[in-house]
């Protein structure tokens, strides 16, 4: 089994709602279990800042999956949330957007899938959630809270607890 930590992210609709039900949907159809679940952040809007805040989440999950196999299951969620890359601006709103941070201490180059995800250490709104629930996961040889104390967390709001 591999332990995977996935970032969840989405601007659009009920985005913690959409978090519940792909978190439910990943661990269901990649037969994982969910090891641990950060709190809901609420964050700036980045790359394209003309749009709503975001809902920013991590997790982590134990699979039997290979990195692929899971990229593949992921994409199927971010695609049943309504997901559409197409009409997608790179960096704009989307309901769900589902990132592979770390498989395992996997390093991987291929057009689809880089692991640990390359821009990791750029992105507050993903180190904020990660150092919650993995705080001495080493990624990159960078500790995460050590990443985390490199960037600005300006912005990012903790979410109370829906229950
Ligand atoms: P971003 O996640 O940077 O906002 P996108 O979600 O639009 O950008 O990028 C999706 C593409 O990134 C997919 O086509 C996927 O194949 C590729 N990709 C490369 N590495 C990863 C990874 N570690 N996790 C998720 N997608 C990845
Ligand atoms: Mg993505």
């Amino acid at each position: 089994m591999a332990s995977v930590l996935i970032a969840l992210g989405g601007n659009v609709g009920d985005v913690r709602a959409t978090f519940r039900k792909a978190i439910a949907h990943v661990c269901g159809m990649a037969q994982a279990a969910l090891v641990a679940r950060s709190s809901d952040y609420s964050t700036p809007p980045w790359g394209d800042e003309d749009q709503a805040p975001f809902v920013n989440a991590c997790v982590e999950i134990e699979t039997g999956l290979d990195p692929h196999a899971l990229l593949f299951v992921m994409q199927k969620v971010e695609q049943k949330f309504g997901r559409t890359r197409e009409k997608d601006r790179r960096w704009g709103p989307r309901t769900l957007d589902l990132d592979m941070i770390a498989y395992d201490d996997v390093s991987l180059q291929k057009p689809d899938l880089t692991l640990p995800h390359p821009r990791l250490f750029e992105r507050a709104f993903v180190l904020v959630p990660l150092a919650e629930i993995a705080p001495d996961r080493v990624i990159s040889g960078i500790r995460v809270r050590d990443g985390l104390s490199r960037v600005s967390p300006q912005g990012i709001v903790r979410l109370p607890d829906t229950g």
